[in-house]
């Protein structure tokens, strides 16, 4: 039986509607898309999604309270959640440097947490 999936491709502006038809988790037809990114997208939200992770993380003594992360490259989207929970537990000092590894090994992916801005060390007050 032929199962059909529908996408929206986010590899671009365009958002190009993704029609992708599988027969028992193979894919057998990818349409809709107007680019080769478009069906290498398809083919990977089908069969093995992954997506970049961008979230925050607490930072002590900075002139701001938190500092913006990302993950280097795309994770396995299950590990999403999992990798939020670790990143909640996380604390670092400041100053931050824009592209400062965070932590070395996101949810056990193997890929880096980084810093995506700065954060400067607050001054201590002076009497
Ligand atoms: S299929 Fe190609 S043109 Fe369409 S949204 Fe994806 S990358 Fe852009």
């Amino acid at each position: 039986m032929t199962e059909k999936k529908e996408l929206t491709c986010i590899k671009c502006p365009r958002g190009c509607g993704i029609l992708v038809e599988t027969e028992q988790g193979r894919i057998v037809s990818i349409s809709g898309n107007q680019c080769k990114n478009g069906k290498e997208y398809a083919e990977k939200e089908v069969t093995a999604p992954t997506r970049v992770l961008t979230t925050t993380v607490k930072v002590l003594s900075g002139t701001e309270k938190v500092v913006a992360v990302k993950s280097k490259e795309e994770i396995p989207k299950e590990k999403l959640l999992p990798a939020m929970e670790q990143i909640k537990e996380i604390t670092v000092e400041a100053p931050v440097i824009l592209g400062e590894t965070i932590l070395e090994d996101l949810c056990g992916t193997g890929i880096p947490l980084v810093a995506t801005a700065c954060v400067t060390r607050k001054r201590d007050k002076t009497i």
